[in-house]
């Protein structure tokens, strides 16, 4: 996979049919989902999409910032087409997948504190906080 980041999107027709299908898919899971579970959801509708399609859509959904991207620490990616389109944070339940979009809050100010602190301009920030959801933890007990 030849994926320069500086790669400019090229769609053509067959490609745009694709990245209609991965949109659909997305706008249909509420929670954040691997490149191969969508890939699963597409071919279980009968989409043919290759696996690398799929990864390829999905990064440059990304780069447009179409769809928010979760980087888990097992080093797995996991993308998720977000209802707000301004700057936010993510709860993540681990069991369920059950997603929150909160907002930053004293994350905002401490980053860009911190940040300028260290003569750093910032030009971005991640902070996702995971854990159970309240129904997967009762589940637990
Ligand atoms: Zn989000
Ligand atoms: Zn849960
Ligand atoms: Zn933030």
């Amino acid at each position: 996979m030849s994926s320069l980041p500086s790669d400019p999107p090229k769609l053509g027709a067959r490609s745009t049919r694709q990245r209609t299908a991965v949109v659909s898919v997305l706008s249909e899971i509420e929670t954040f989902a691997s490149a191969r579970q969508i890939y699963e959801q597409l071919d279980s509708r009968g989409m043919k999409v290759g696996l690398t399609t799929v990864y390829r859509t999905l990064q440059s959904l990304a780069d447009l910032h179409m769809v928010d991207v979760l980087h888990m620490s097992n080093g797995e990616t996991l993308y998720r087409q977000c209802s707000s389109d301004s700057h936010h944070h993510h709860l993540v339940c681990t069991s369920c997948g059950r997603t929150e979009e909160i907002d930053g809050g004293p994350v905002e100010t401490w980053a860009r504190g911190i940040a300028s602190e260290h003569g750093f301009f910032m030009s971005g920030h991640d902070a996702e906080i995971f854990g159970l959801c309240a129904t997967c933890h009762l589940r637990e007990d």
